[in-house]
């Protein structure tokens, strides 16, 4: 049983919406952030250290996402409210392209 395992070149993974569960392309999705500090927020550059989590720029995802808890659930950390209404206040923006 070899342990070390090697990570091979690195592959676009598909980014699954914590709200829908529904694969979208990545311009199309939030990134949640929890840093190594332990502080949740959103990730504007999608390429802030720490794990990260994907909704939807809509505002019934992050909706859903709050009421499965889907998003505290893949970040293994509590989300604030607040998150929430800045993510929904996203969508409105994001939404505005589309
Ligand atoms: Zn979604």
């Amino acid at each position: 049983m070899a342990k070390a395992v090697k990570q091979p070149v690195k592959k676009q993974r598909p980014r699954t919406c914590v709200g829908c569960g529904e694969e979208s392309p990545k311009r199309t999705l939030l990134r949640i952030v929890r840093s190594p500090e332990g502080e949740v927020r959103y990730d504007p550059t999608g390429k802030a250290n720490g794990r990260g989590a994907y909704l939807c720029a809509d505002p019934s995802c992050v909706a859903a996402a709050k009421k499965k808890k889907s998003l505290s659930r893949a970040l293994k950390a509590e989300v604030p409210e607040s998150l929430y209404d800045e993510l929904t206040a996203l969508c409105a923006e994001k939404g505005g392209e589309a």
